[in-house]
């Protein structure tokens, strides 16, 4: 357990190195999805993670209360192949991407830093959770974060996935990068054209609030076998859902 430990944390801090959004885990308490470090007591597990249980605007939330389209952002997607480099932090498998892979939100650029996957689905729409859920994180130069989220259900293979999937290491490992497997993240997520926007969080601890969501209304495709072989590496990691309170969602159009 302790070389299992060892693992977990160093790879935390070179997620961090690389710019990762698994913000400042190193040498906070352990957390967790179930039990006496599950989602209803992060806040109580440090002092650093108390919006957890005190924000207002946190993620995710049920997007079917978005009854009617709303003013979306504008969104330029411009991402660019790159080698896969994979992690296991503990909680997720992340791919990170460091290449210049960026969108232009409402005129302003923010990088892709890394993405990573969710077993079940941490949305819902009107009750209804997908099998899995995949975030693109992006920063901003001040470091804004801004998230494309996207549904993932079981209907059908997904060749721009099977990859990731094939390479997602099963217990917590430090990033290693596989330099014959090329990936495109342009082919693994699509432009948004539909999709939810709203104001909402991280959806791990410290859970900082600020973060620009949109959620693709169309889902993207995978094998069952794939999503299986997701969900054991990682075991269920989505947190509820949270009060969506006075924010506003904006339903797609
Ligand atoms: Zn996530």
């Amino acid at each position: 357990m302790f070389g299992r430990k060892v693992a977990a944390v160093s790879a935390t801090l070179v997620t961090l190195a690389w710019g990762g959004a698994a913000l400042a885990e190193a040498g906070k308490p352990a957390w967790s999805y179930e039990g006496d470090n599950g989602p209803a007591r992060w806040s109580a597990l440090a002092s650093e993670f108390a919006v957890c249980g005190a924000g207002k605007e946190q993620s995710p939330i049920d997007l079917g209360v978005a009854d009617a389209p709303g003013k979306q952002p504008r969104v330029v997607v411009e991402y660019k192949p790159l080698p896969l480099t994979i992690l296991h932090n503990g909680h997720t498998v992340e791919v990170v991407v460091a290449n210049g892979s960026r969108i232009v939100l409402d005129g302003k650029p923010y990088e892709l830093l890394q993405f990573h996957f969710h077993t079940p689905s941490e949305h819902k729409v009107d009750g209804k959770a997908y099998p899995a859920e995949v975030h693109f994180v992006h920063r901003s130069a001040e470091g804004g974060l801004a998230v494309i989220g996207a549904f993932i259900d079981g209907t059908a293979a997904n060749r721009a996935l099977a990859d990731i999937v094939a390479y997602a290491p099963t217990t917590a490992t430090a990033p290693r990068t596989y330099t014959w497997v090329t990936i495109d993240p342009s082919r693994i997520m699509p432009p948004p054209t539909a999709f939810w926007s709203y104001g909402g969080s991280l959806t791990t601890p410290p859970c900082s609030e600020g973060v620009r969501w949109m959620v693709q209304k169309a889902p993207l495709p995978l094998s069952r076998e794939h999503i299986a072989a997701l969900s054991k590496a990682m075991g269920p990691n989505a947190r509820p859902v949270l009060p969506v309170g006075a924010r506003q969602v904006a339903a797609p159009r």
